[in-house]
């Protein structure tokens, strides 16, 4: 078999590259080892928090950006809605990442904010309990995006326009020769001229030497100690990054569909290193919810601190938390180290990726998530 390019991973990323190189027209096949928007990689788990006003680096507002614009134009073609700009809360002390680092990542963004005072926020969250010091951040352009339909959205419009896809293929190597790669699995081998890899946890795996480190972190959702209160509602509980004196911090955000409350906890002990292959899929109730629950209790005293849904899930970080995007060899194009912030950049990233193999000048700077960077 022949192609243009093959796409090694159809999660986040690779979805999106998929997409947006059939969208040129790109003779493409995508290859993904489980079934697609299965739950075993780093993407399900129906929603993740969306922002442009980026305090992880400046470079990311751009992607954030081109993001929303995709999905915008998709979602007028499909009439459906993948990004939903609910607005976001900051919140910490004056000096914390998420207040003064929104504040200037949408300064840089040019995204209006609002500053709340401790009795603004207290006033109109009473969720909360915060400490005296802590102020907010109001983001009005940032909220949530669907992260399974998204990535469904993303392969069926690349078939649409003309991809092949291999669900429940693994690829077992990637063979790059002088003038072609050879990309090989149990029942085909196909021949193409670039292969764009993202495959996530697994990344190095294909390509070994990039310094990449999978941690564990399940999704929790939890629901109010009142069921008939509507507090927890998206509407009225909008998504959150709040820091902690100690560093540590809670995200998440409400919900009127299933009205299960997404919560997390940032900074907490998790194992990492491991072969994802080996992932721990077992949930444990002392290690992996005991600190979270207790981070509820005192920060949201009306959110029962006992989950009712639990889901393994990874995270891929790279040494300086930004992630490897861009060409590898003259045959190979990789995406990954998402640090924990990929998805909502992933259809922009996808873009990259379809400009960067098809030699096209990128849409926005992108040396600080060069993989030659190390
Ligand atoms: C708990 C948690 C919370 C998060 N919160 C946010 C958030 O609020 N906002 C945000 O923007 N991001 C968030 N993220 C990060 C975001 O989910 C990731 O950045 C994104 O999902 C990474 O996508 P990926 O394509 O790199 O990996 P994946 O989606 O895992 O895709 C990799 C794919 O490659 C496939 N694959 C692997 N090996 C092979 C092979 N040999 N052959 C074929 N296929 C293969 C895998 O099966 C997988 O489908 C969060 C992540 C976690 C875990």
């Amino acid at each position: 078999m022949r192609a243009d390019v093959v796409v090694v991973g159809l999660g986040a990323f690779g979805s999106a590259a998929l997409w947006r190189l059939a969208q040129r027209g790109v003779k493409v096949v995508g290859i993904e080892r489980q079934g697609i928007g299965h739950p075993f990689g780093s993407s399900h788990g129906s929603t993740r928090l969306f922002r442009v006003a980026c305090m992880e680096h400046p470079g990311l507002t751009p992607i954030a950006q081109k993001s929303l614009e995709l999905w915008t134009e998709l979602g007028e073609r499909t009439g459906e809605v993948y990004v939903r700009q609910t607005g976001s809360l900051n919140v910490g002390a004056p000096g914390s990442r998420p207040v003064s680092g929104a504040r200037r990542a949408a300064a840089g963004a040019g995204a209006p904010t609002t500053d709340l005072s401790h009795d603004e926020l207290t006033a109109r969250f009473p969720q909360y309990d915060v400490r005296p010091e802590d102020v907010a951040v109001w983001d009005p352009g940032a909220g949530i995006c669907y992260a399974e339909p998204t990535l469904r959205a993303h392969v069926a419009e690349a078939q649409r326009l003309g991809a092949t896809v291999y669900p429940h293929t693994m690829v077992t190597a990637i063979d790059l020769e002088p003038d072609h790669v050879e990309v090989r699995t149990p029942t085909i081998s196909i021949h193409t001229d670039q292969v764009v890899v993202c495959a996530g946890a697994w990344l190095g795996k294909l390509v070994p030497g990039l310094p990449l480190s999978p941690r564990r972190t399940p999704l929790f959702w939890f629901q109010p100690k009142d069921p008939a209160s509507d507090a927890f509602q998206l509407k009225n509980f909008p998504a959150f990054i709040w820091e902690f004196p100690d560093g540590r911090g809670l995200w998440g955000h409400g919900s009127d569909e299933d009205f299960l409350v997404k919560v997390g906890l940032d900074g907490a002990k998790r194992a990492r290193d491991f072969d994802p292959d080996e992932l721990d899929r077992y949930i444990h109730p002392r290690e992996d919810i005991s600190e979270l629950a207790a981070a509820i209790t005192a920060s949201f005293p009306d959110l029962d601190p006992e989950p009712v849904k639990v889901t393994p899930c990874m995270v891929t970080d790279s040494p300086d938390g930004q992630f490897l995007v861009g060409r590898r060899d003259e045959r190979l194009v990789i995406a990954g180290g998402d640090s924990g912030h990929g998805f909502k950049h992933c259809a922009g990233v996808g873009e990259l990726l379809a400009q960067l193999t098809t030699k096209e000048t990128p849409y926005t700077d992108v040396s600080f998530i060069d993989p030659l960077r190390y």
